[in-house]
Parts: structure tokens; C-alpha cells; sequence
């Protein structure tokens, strides 16, 4: 089976001359269809920096790193967009728009693919926020949602386009335990039914039995 991720030898630095900081070491990595995987480790030991790498969201400066058989190390722009569209994302903040209902929320990242009809919007939309319990609040602003409502529509909007890759950084930490857990066997559902490989950084260890491994990352090098 083809890996959904495959990352060899990635080494990541922010800064310049002597300011210059090593973030990520020789990272290697594989994820595959239908694995839930969680990467957790102490703050600052770059876990946001892979997840961004993987994400499309930056630029890879050494090493390999293939997302959905692209090589994203000297990918144009306009491929970096096109794999960033395949992929699910789900941050710490939730970044909803406020200006647009739970639903229009979750649309949002159905109009990125082409081929669906904009008559399914709503009712894919609706569907999926009555999966992660929203079902109330379809029509509702983020400002009459409290936090972890926010962070399931933001789940739901990463979810909606029901992606091959699906990836969280911290996704229930504004969560109760029942919530958080209930969001999770979510994405646990997408894993399985749909081939999906979902990476989860997380310090929740309320979650841990969720994933098929658990990697950990430190000073940032993965070992496990
Ligand atoms: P984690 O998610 O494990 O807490 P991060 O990937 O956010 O770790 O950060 C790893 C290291 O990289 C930290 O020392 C952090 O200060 C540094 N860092 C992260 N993003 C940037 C950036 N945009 N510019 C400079 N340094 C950064
Ligand atoms: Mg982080």
C-alpha cells in the first residue's frame, strides 16, 4: 500500500546567521491509509513546524516530503494549493469567519472542490455538524457558540470534503473529556471508512488509546 505521507530525511531551521535554529533533525516518516497516528512531545520540540510542513503550508528547505505522490520540496505555488486542498485541517484556534453561519462555515471548504454541486453544500454541511453534535446550531454565528461548539464546527469543516489526510494540531484541548473524545472517535470513523490517515498532535492523554501508533518528538527529532 502507496503511503498518504512519506517524509525522509526533512530538516526544517527558522532564522538566519546566528540566529539561525535547527527545528526539525533528519524527521522520517510514513503514514498510511487508514492509520491514526499521534505525535506528541514536550512544547517547542516542532511538531507544529511538521505539521505545517506536511500541510503544504510551508516551504520544504532539505529533504523529502511527499504528500498524495506530490514532492512538495521545490513545488511551485500552484501545486502547493492544490495538495493544501486535499488535505483537512484542524488548528488550536478554529479560525471560523465570523460573518458566516456554522454551515456557510463548513461550505466554505467544499467550494475549494470543483466537482461538487453547490445544491450539496447544505446538506453535506448539515450532516457532518449533526455528527459532531451541532445539529442545534446549523444556522448559528460563532459568536453565539461557545468554545469547543467553535472548535467542532472547525472540525466539521475540516471533515465535510471528507479528506484522504487529515491533520490536527491540539484539536481538543479547548474540549471537555466527552466532547474531546467524542471528536476524536470521529476522525477515528473517517480513518476507517473512508482510507483516511490522520496525524493528531496532542498532550491529551485522555485520547491516546485512539491511535494505531504513537510517535514522540524531541528537540526535534521522532523516536517513539
Ligand atoms: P511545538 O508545536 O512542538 O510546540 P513548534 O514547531 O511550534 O513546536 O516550534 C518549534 C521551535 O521553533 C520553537 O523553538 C519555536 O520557538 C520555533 N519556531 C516556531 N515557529 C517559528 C517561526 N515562525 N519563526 C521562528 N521560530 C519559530
Ligand atoms: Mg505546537
Amino acid at each position: 500500500m502507496a503511503p498518504i505521507v512519506s517524509v525522509e530525511n526533512l530538516t526544517h531551521a527558522f532564522g538566519k546567521g546566528a540566529l539561525r535554529k535547527s527545528v526539525l533533525m533528519n524527521v522520517e516518516l510514513a503514514l498510511y491509509p487508514g492509520e491514526v497516528v499521534i505525535l506528541e512531545g514536550p512544547s517547542g520540540s516542532g511538531k507544529t513546524t511538521l505539521l505545517t510542513l506536511i500541510g503544504a503550508l510551508r516551504s520544504v528547505q532539505q529533504g523529502s516530503l511527499k504528500i498524495l505522490g506530490q514532492e512538495l520540496h521545490g513545488a511551485r505555488k500552484q501545486q502547493l494549493m492544490k495538495t493544501r486542498n486535499q488535505i483537512g485541517f484542524i488548528f488550536q484556534a478554529h479560525n471560523l469567519l465570523a460573518c458566516l453561519t456554522s454551515q456557510e462555515n463548513v461550505s466554505t471548504s467544499l467550494k475549494l472542490h470543483k466537482h461538487i454541486p453547490k445544491r450539496e453544500y447544505r446538506p453535506r454541511s448539515e450532516e457532518i455538524l449533526k455528527a459532531v453534535g451541532l445539529g442545534d446550531h446549523i444556522d448559528a454565528y460563532p459568536k453565539n457558540l461557545s468554545g469547543g461548539q467553535k472548535q467542532r464546527v472547525a472540525i466539521a469543516r475540516a471533515l465535510v470534503s471528507r479528506p484522504k489526510l487529515l491533520l490536527a494540531d491540539e484539536p481538543t484541548s479547548s474540549l471537555d473529556s466527552k466532547t474531546g473524545r467524542n471528536v476524536v472517535e470521529i476522525m477515528q470513523r473517517l480513518a476507517r471508512d473512508e482510507g483516511c490517515a490522520v496525524l493528531l498532535v496532542t498532550h491529551d492523554n485522555r485520547i491516546l488509546d485512539i491511535a494505531d501508533r504513537i510517535l514522540h518528538m524531541e528537540d526535534g527529532r521522532i523516536g517513539s
